[in-house]
Parts: structure tokens; sequence; C-alpha cells
């Protein structure tokens, strides 16, 4: 068992829209759980370390964009847990960006892939790494089981009961655990997911693949907002508020649209009277860094 302590409340938040609701609406704030080694990306992770640490793996090896959370908190988990750490990213040679460079910093090494190559990242690994027994392969964003297992101690960690969960979706990995460990604690709380992707139903095949048994979540797959790292004015508008009025950060990536749709579900009277929502905070400000021209750009007009 690697240690690695953290503190991650529920702390009860309120907007000014909804003082004349009578819902009670908590964040589970695994943003706190470490400044690089983020919200789920940490959760995700944990098991994988341990596998790795188990194996006698000396060097992890995963996968990401140019602005992934996932990569930088392999970095940075890497060089906490005493491994090397390489990450296969999706981008042109040389791209640099600062989340990039502290990336470096926490002494990752990158290989540029374009986008075709980048699809089989098995063979990726297997050409680059295949002979190299310390290697361990980590999916793109924690993907898969071990990282879903993780995420089910966001739910066995907690001290109240909600009638509602929600998390923004991205694999989907998240909210399989989740709703995995809503069901296995034999809990009546309804699992809802956010997909930041255009067409985020595939999200409920995500979470089957990792959980055949599992109850299918409630997706709100409308608040993608044009797909992928895609935003409007009106979702800018809206993370500008929320930070100011509660001074928890959230961007426009995922956490943004997270909640963004949680707003707009209260204003259209979605939840039933004294409802308790908790709200995961799954950390990540790579979504701002690598946006934050266009705040004063939308914001202006
Ligand atoms: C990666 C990420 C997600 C997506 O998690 P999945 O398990 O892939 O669905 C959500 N929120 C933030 C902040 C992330 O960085």
């Amino acid at each position: 068992m690697i240690s690695f302590n953290f503190y991650s409340p529920e702390q009860k938040i309120s907007l000014p829209d909804w003082q004349n609701k009578s819902i009670h609406v908590s964040v589970k704030r695994d943003d706190m759980i470490h400044p690089f080694i983020s919200g789920n990306k940490w959760r995700k992770l944990k098991f994988n370390v341990e596998e790795a640490l188990a194996q006698n793996k000396k060097h992890l090896v995963t996968f990401g964009g140019a602005w992934s959370n996932h990569i930088l908190a392999t970095a940075c988990a890497g060089a906490t847990f005493g491994f090397k750490t390489t990450a296969f990213l999706r981008s042109e040679e040389g791209i640099n960006n600062p989340l990039i460079a502290m990336c470096r910093l926490f002494g990752m090494n990158l290989i540029y892939i374009n986008r075709v190559d980048y699809k089989d990242k098995r063979f990726l690994f297997n050409t680059h790494f295949g002979r190299d027994s310390q290697a361990y392969f980590i999916d793109e964003g924690g993907h898969g089981a071990l990282g879903s297992k993780g995420c089910e101690e966001i739910i066995t960690s907690l001290n109240e009961t909600y009638d509602h969960i929600f998390c923004a979706c991205g694999t989907g990995t998240t909210v399989a655990g989740v709703q995995q460990a809503v069901s296995e604690s034999g809990l009546k709380t309804e699992v809802h997911g956010i997909p930041v992707l255009k067409g985020g139903g595939f999200i409920q095949d995500e979470i089957q693949k990792i959980h055949p048994n599992n109850k299918p979540v409630t997706l709100h797959t409308e608040y993608h907002f044009g797909g992928y790292a895609k935003t409007k004015p009106e979702l800018l508008q809206f993370v500008e508020k929320f930070v100011s009025n509660t001074g928890i950060m959230i961007e426009p990536t995922y956490t943004g649209k997270l909640f963004f749709a949680i707003n707009d579900l209260i204003a259209k009277n979605y939840f039933k009277q004294d409802a308790r929502i908790l709200i995961i905070h799954t950390g990540g400000l790579t979504g701002f860094l690598g946006m934050y021209e266009r705040f004063n750009l939308d914001l202006d007009q």
C-alpha cells in the first residue's frame, strides 16, 4: 500500500439563484487532493501505481493530449513514488505549453505522436517498451478497471448520504466506479453523469464494459457545448459567476459543464423538495490554463 494523505471534504454551497429553491448542494472536493495529482486522476492512478509497485516496475508509461490532466498527474505521481515516467503525447512535434513544461519539470519523458499513430496505444507501448521489463502501461486518462476501482473510494469515503450524485464524464471510468460503489453499498442514491463530449450516450456502454451488471446511470447528454474542449460564451460566463461566488475553481472543459448542468437542472425544478445533491469536483485546472484567453475575449462582448 502506498501512503498518501489528503483531505477531500464535502462542502455545502449555494449560488444566489438557488436561494428560493429548497435543495441542499454539496461539493466533494476531490480537487483538493493534490495540486498536480488532482481529483479523479489520483483516484484512477492509485491502484495502477500499487500494481506497478507489486510487479516491481520502475517506469510508468502513459498517453494523453497536450492539455491532459492525466499526464501531469502521472508525471507528479511518478516523481512522488520513485518511478521514471514517459507519456506519448498526441500532439504536433515540439508543441509546448505550461502543462507540458510542468510534466518535464517532474522529470517526464515526452514522445510526440501524430493522431493516426496515437490510436493504437498497445502497439506504441510494445514498439517502444516491449522489451523493457520495467515499463508499466497505464491507459489514457487512467481508463480501465483499476482506475474505476480507485473511484469507488470517492463513495466509500463519504460522511453523509445523498439522493443524487453527479460527476463529469470523459471516458466514463469515474462514473462507473461511483455507480459500482453506490450499488455495493446498498445506497438508494441516483448516480448522474454529464458527458463533456458530443454523443455522450456511449458512456453507458463504457460503464457496462467495466461493470457488466451495473445499473445504468442517468446521463444528461445535452451539456457538451459542441464537444470536447469546445465552449460557448454562456459557459464561460457561468464559470466566472460560479468561481467568483463560491471561491471554488472550476474550468470549462469538465467541471464547468458539470456545474452548468446542475445549475440548469435546478432552474428547471428537476429536483424534488429538499433533495440532497452531491457534485464530485474531479479537479483539473488545465482546462482553464488551455483556454484562459477565451474568458477575456468572450466576456467583454
Ligand atoms: C479526466 C477528467 C474527467 C473525466 O473522467 P473519466 O473517468 O474519464 O470519465 C473529469 N473531470 C476532470 C477534471 C478530468 O480531468
